[in-house]
């Protein structure tokens, strides 16, 4: 039984992530300021054995002591980490600093939840972890781009001078049961519109490409990740080599969904990446990691859930 720490943990992926850990009899506390999760993600495990909860912001200084240190912590949705770009980049770079201190004087293994949108607007296609990426440093998506980005020079500046042991996912789009209906990413959006009959909101005119990994084959990479020999401190990418265009993915949604809704385009937001597909070569190599769920799938679980949520708001402005 190992004492983890899961920041972020009341968030789509955090709090999957803490189901998982519990049940394999770890003791888990989730440190969340409820910025985009929210108590009800993780109402199951209140009151379960081995599950505490630490309602702070990583910004503000971190006390505890724990084997390891799940750093999810990051609104991820961009009109969300966009409504507050100052907030979204400390949380990042100070949030990630305050584990990497925590760790250090704690010895405490470290997983940072790093991102595919460190590659930007990636030149190269798929994306290898060795590729450095085409990232506008001032533009709108900067403070979640740089900040993950500074995440990781961190993370490996403290492997480096205080010998860390790290972990570094990229992880790429992943979607799920569990996500908030507010979320404002494409697969939530997409979903919520056709099951209540509105318009599907393209953004552009829907020929970005983006791969779709299902929630729980990437809980358990990151599980294995972490749990991988002390070797794999390279950054992982996590994520469906499967690629599709949005319009691909709004067709599927409106033809499982058998809904009368229409597409509509809206304004592509600036610095949308035009293609985005992961290279999972390390993951399968190091970690036997691949997904297992095909969209359809995958996305089959996600409407269901989603039906729950007809009645409310969708989050639709274009970014
Ligand atoms: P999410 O918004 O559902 O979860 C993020 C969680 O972090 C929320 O519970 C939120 O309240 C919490 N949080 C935000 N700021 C905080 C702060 N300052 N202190 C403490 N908690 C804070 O998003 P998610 O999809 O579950 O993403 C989880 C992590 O994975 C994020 O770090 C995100 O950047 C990364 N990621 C996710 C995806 C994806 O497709 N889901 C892709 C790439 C990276
Ligand atoms: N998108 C869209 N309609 C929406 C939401 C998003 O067309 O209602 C597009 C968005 O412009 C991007 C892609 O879908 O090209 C994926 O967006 P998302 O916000 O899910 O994640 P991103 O990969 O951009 O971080």
């Amino acid at each position: 039984m190992k004492k983890i720490l899961v920041t972020g943990g009341a968030g789509f992926l955090g709090s999957h992530l803490c189901e998982r850990l519990l049940d394999e009899g770890n003791q888990v506390t989730c440190l969340d300021n409820y910025y985009t999760g929210t108590k009800a993600n993780i109402r199951r495990f209140i009151g379960r054995n081995g599950f505490s909860l630490i309602e702070q912001s990583v910004i503000d200084p971190l006390d505890g002591n724990y084997d390891e240190i799940f750093n999810l912590a990051s609104p991820a949705s961009p009109p969300h980490y966009q409504a507050d770009p100052i907030y979204t980049f400390k949380t990042s770079v100070l949030g990630t600093l305050n584990i990497l201190e925590l760790a250090r004087r704690t010895g405490a293994k470290v997983l940072q939840a790093s991102t595919s949108e460190i590659y930007g607007d990636p030149l190269v296609h798929p994306q290898r972890e060795e590729y450095w990426g085409n990232v506008n440093s001032i533009g709108i998506r900067s403070c979640y781009d740089e900040g993950k980005r500074g995440a990781e020079t961190l993370m490996y500046d403290y492997h480096r001078v205080h010998g860390l042991n790290i972990r570094v996912v990229r992880i790429f789009n992943t979607y799920g049961p569990g996500m908030n209906p507010q979320d404002g990413r494409v697969v939530s959006n997409f979903i919520i519109q056709a099951l209540r009959g509105d318009d599907l909101t393209i953004y552009g005119d829907g020929s970005q490409t983006r791969s779709f990994c299902y929630r729980d084959d990437l809980v358990e990479g990151i599980i294995r990740l972490m749990n991988a020999p002390d070797a794999v401190s390279f950054p992982v990418n996590f994520g469906n080599p499967c690629e599709f265009t949005i319009r691909e993915l709004a067709e599927l949604v409106l033809d499982m969904t058998k809904s009368p809704s229409k597409l509509v385009n809206l304004p592509l937001p600036q610095d949308d990446p035009t293609q985005r597909c992961p290279d999972i070569s390390r993951a399968r190599d190091h970690l036997g990691w691949e997904p297992r769920t095909p969209l359809r799938q995958g996305l089959e679980k996600t409407i269901d859930y989603f039906r729950q949520f007809v009645d409310m708001p969708s989050f639709s402005s274009a970014g």
